[in-house]
Parts: C-alpha cells; sequence; structure tokens
C-alpha cells in the first residue's frame, strides 16, 4: 500500500490524464496490457533508451516496447528512412520497392521462410497463419498451449478460454509436456490443421520452449500431416534467424511481428513455398495497410543495416549475462528471472518456472511491488516484470539495474 501511495503522489498528470482517459475509452486505455492499478504512467517522450513521463519524470527504458522498440526512440538510420519516405508520400495505393527489398531480407535471414507477406500486427500474422494451415490441410483444428498468447483474439489463459478467444476449434496442450502434447496430437490427429507455438512463452512469462520439446512438435506435425507453425512474433531476435536457427529446428509457418519494421507498426506470416502459394489465387489476403511505405522502409533499414545476425548475436549473448548476474542476486531466495537472450521475466518462486503456472495472491503482489519499487528507481519495466533489452541499453545501465534489484531484494527480502 505504501509503495502504491507512492507511486500515486509522484504521479499527478498521469491520474488526471486517465480520468479524462477513463470517460472515453473502456478501462482508460487502448491496449489492455496497459490497464494497471492505480493508473498507468503517460509517457510523453523518448529517447535512445531513456522515458520521461507526464509529470516530468525520467526511466531506464527496460521495457523496450513489449519487444517492438528494440532500436530505442531515436535511432537516426530509421528516422532518415521514414523522413525520406515522408518526402515521397505515405498512402500510394501500389506496389513499391520497399515491400519486395524487407521480403528479400526476412526470406534470406529465416530458415522457415520461403515466401512471406506482410501484416499490420503480429495478431493478424498468426490469424494469417491459420487460416493458411486450414486452407492447405483442408483440416480445421489448430493445437494450441495453455499460458500460450499470439494476440488478444488469440489468447489461452491457464485457467481456461479467455472470452476475447475466437471461437475456432482449438485443443489445448500443456507447455513443454510432450507426453500430454503427444496425447491432443493424436486423439485429433485426422482434423489436425496447424501445431502453434510459442518457442518462448512471452506474455506467458519468459518461459523457454524445450528444444526437445519443440522437436517433438516437429515430428508430431509430420506424423500427423498438420503444419508446425512458430510464433516468433517476440523471440526472432534471438539470433539473425530467430529461435528456429538458433535451435536448428524448422517450422513449416512462422509469424512475425514487433521490432521489425523499426518501431512502426508491422507483422508478418510465411513460410513454405507449397503453402504461401495459396496466396497466389486461392486466398486473398487485403489489407489497406498491409504494405504501408513507412513500415517497409524502416523495417529494410532496421533489418538490413543495424539488427544485422551479428548484431542479434551480440544482444543475446548480453541479455543472457544480464540475465545470470540477476539471478545471482536473488541466489537462494524465491525470486529469479527466466528467459532467453534479451528477454526476462521475474517469478518470485524457487526453482524458477519451467512451464507457466497459476500464480499465488502472495506472488501476484510481489510483482506489483517489483514493478513500483523499480518504477520509484527511475526504471520502466513491463507490469508483470518483463524485460526486453534494447539495442541502445548501455553495460552501465546493466549495472544499474542490476543495483536496483539488489536494493529490492534487501529492502523486501522479509516479504519473499
Ligand atoms: N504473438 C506473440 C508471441 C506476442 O507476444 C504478441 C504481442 O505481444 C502477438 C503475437 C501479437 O502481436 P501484436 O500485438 O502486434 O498484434
Amino acid at each position: 500500500a505504501e509503495a502504491r501511495a507512492l507511486y500515486t503522489a509522484a504521479r499527478p498528470n498521469s491520474a488526471a490524464l486517465h480520468e479524462k482517459a477513463v470517460a472515453v475509452m473502456p478501462g482508460g486505455n487502448t491496449r489492455s496490457v496497459l490497464a494497471y492499478g492505480p493508473f498507468p504512467t503517460a509517457m510523453t517522450r523518448g529517447e535512445d533508451c531513456r522515458l520521461w513521463d507526464l509529470d516530468g519524470r525520467e526511466y531506464l527504458d527496460l521495457c523496450g516496447e513489449y519487444t517492438a522498440g528494440l532500436f530505442g526512440h531515436s535511432e537516426p538510420r530509421i528516422h532518415d528512412a521514414l523522413h525520406a519516405v515522408l518526402k515521397r508520400g505515405t498512402n500510394l495505393a501500389a506496389v513499391g520497392e520497399g515491400e519486395v527489398k524487407l521480403a528479400e531480407l526476412l526470406c534470406g535471414r529465416f530458415p522457415s521462410l520461403q515466401k512471406v507477406r506482410f501484416t499490420n500486427s503480429g495478431t493478424e500474422a498468426n490469424l494469417m497463419a491459420q487460416t493458411a494451415a486450414r486452407a492447405f490441410t483442408s483440416r480445421r483444428t489448430c493445437m494450441v498451449f495453455r499460458g500460450g498468447y499470439h494476440g488478444g483474439v488469440l489468447t489461452f489463459p491457464l485457467a481456461g478460454p479467455s472470452p476475447a478467444t475466437l471461437p475456432l476449434p482449438f485443443v489445448m496442450a500443456n507447455y513443454n509436456d510432450a507426453a500430454d502434447a503427444t496425447k491432443v496430437a493424436r486423439d485429433n490427429a485426422s482434423d489436425l490443421a496447424a501445431i502453434i507455438i510459442e518457442p518462448m512463452l512471452g506474455g506467458g512469462g519468459c518461459i523457454p520452449a524445450r528444444p526437445d520439446f519443440l522437436q517433438t512438435l516437429r515430428d508430431l506435425a509430420d506424423e500427423t500431416g498438420a503444419l508446425l507453425v512458430f510464433d516468433e512474433v517476440m523471440t526472432s531476435r534471438m539470433s539473425g534467424g530467430g529461435v528456429q536457427q538458433r535451435l536448428g529446428i524448422t517450422p513449416d509457418l512462422t509469424a512475425l511481428g514487433k521490432y521489425i519494421a523499426g518501431g512502426m507498426s508491422f507483422g508478418a506470416f510465411g513460410g513454405r513455398d507449397d503453402v504461401m502459394a495459396l496466396f497466389d489465387a486461392k486466398l486473398p489476403h487485403a489489407g489497406t495497410f498491409n504494405n504501408n511505405v513507412l513500415s517497409m522502409a524502416a523495417g529494410k533499414v532496421a533489418m538490413g543495416e543495424i539488427f544485422t545476425p551479428e548484431a542479434a548475436e551480440k544482444l543475446f549473448t548480453r541479455g543472457e549475462s544480464l540475465r545470470a548476474r540477476l539471478n545471482e542476486v536473488g541466489k537462494g531466495l524465491p525470486f529469479g528471472f527466466t528467459g532467453m537472450g534479451s528477454m526476462m521475466t521475474v517469478h518470485f518462486r524457487d526453482p524458477l518456472p519451467e512451464a507457466p503456472y497459476a500464480a499465488s495472491a502472495e506472488e501476484e503482489s510481489l510483482r506489483e511491488l517489483f514493478f513500483f519499487d523499480m518504477m520509484a528507481a527511475g526504471i520502466y519495466l513491463a507490469r508483470r516484470g518483463m524485460v526486453a533489452l534494447s539495442l541502445p541499453v548501455a553495460d552501465s545501465d546493466f549495472d544499474r539495474f542490476v543495483a536496483a534489484v539488489g536494493e529490492f531484494v534487501e529492502a523486501r527480502r522479509e516479504l519473499l
């Protein structure tokens, strides 16, 4: 309660904005992930990996726009690309060079991508991947995993179906549970169109899939005739060619999104030539902004010049070392971070989870306390305690975060 009161007192302008917002937007926001009590902090400006809120407070941005903000807030090469597009005009109602160049870049990097198409968001990319799988196999059921998130209408909470999830034929299996996945796939084999998985649960707590589990899914897809779909909307940053390249397990289709267009809105889906050939004629896939020139131009620079495979490898290694340092701080306590490379999430249990779990009320309140304490220290994370590193985050910022986490552990030790 004390941490909450401190948070509230320091942010009168965010509180006032929230009051106006709830009058015109249910929940006072247009992104459910930003709905948290007592009111969300409103940001007004960003530079590199710094953010400033409406009350003039400065933060180290470790939220990284939930992985979409990989390049920080002021990458000059991306800004130049965007300005150049603005000079040429933005809504051309035509195919253009930008989309071809970005498609070439992505197909050259992600092992599963023989052909690719663009969307406006990761949600749409997943919807289209499913549509493609259903059309290609002439089957309807998609297997998904409890704790998985593929977009607002494709949410699969542990506790049971989300009221927001599309009423499509889904069957659910347990994440990282090969025996359960095998049973569910075989029980539904005759109608199984796709097996869809995040190679690491992102929103579900940065819990990586075990490589042998993903290999089991690859084998099950082959056995049943279903398509294996990797939702790499968040995890594509884990190497030049995503987790699929890192592990050498190639899905039939892949969904991409988030940072790839340099911070502009983006999604993409693609994969096997024979599946994607459906879009030559049989399957329409329209969308006014699918090839919007801002996203295409920023993406070309972002992926071609900045987040090269070498840069991806370097960020992965730096993230691994940061997580190791953080877990040293909480050693022996029910406190630590799971994740992979530049993405990690805090958990209040020992040992750290290898599958999604139902958090206790105590764990939930510790998570809230962690968020408020980090905000008080000027460190901005996702409310759920997720970190997504951006390229401008420096080693000295790591030191600062590790120190803040150390202070949290010391100050709150009796609560852990
Ligand atoms: N898939 C995963 C794994 C995600 O984490 C997200 C967003 O957080 C999505 C899909 C949806 O992407 P978007 O928010 O761009 O619709």
